[in-house]
């Protein structure tokens, strides 16, 4: 990894010459609609399941891009799948779709020992 000059806590480490980029793939793959998202954060202030749990839809999207499946299955798992982020949308993204696909394949990619 390239050396800033500073250090990092060991355990948030992100290597991006080594994360697995196989899951987000796949979901943009099958849901090309999520390649245009660009972080407006509308589907999160809306979310039906923030209001209930500690959710939050931007830091889905975020494990989801730097391969941290680990904390994304837990995640992912307070989707209510209500499809009310996809009414406010500006890109008219089919986040309920990302998330079914997350769901179904997290699994696949799951590092097997954790
Ligand atoms: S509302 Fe749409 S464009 Fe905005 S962050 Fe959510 S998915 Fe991305
Ligand atoms: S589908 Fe999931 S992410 Fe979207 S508003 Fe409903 S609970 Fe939140």
């Amino acid at each position: 990894m390239k050396d800033f000059g500073f250090s990092v806590i060991k355990q948030r480490t992100i290597d991006y010459d080594q994360f697995d980029g196989r899951l987000l793939n796949e979901v943009l793959e099958i849901e090309p609609s999520f390649k245009v998202c660009l972080s407006c954060g509308g589907c999160t202030a809306t979310c039906s399941a923030a209001d209930l749990v500690s959710f939050n839809v931007r830091r889905m999207n975020l494990l989801l891009r730097r391969g941290e499946t680990v904390e994304l299955e837990s995640e992912i798992q307070k989707c209510m799948l209500c499809g009310k982020c996809m009414l406010v949308c500006p890109r008219g993204i089919n986040l309920r779709n990302v998330i079914m696909l997350i769901k179904k394949s997290i699994l696949k990619y799951k590092p097997v020992n954790s």
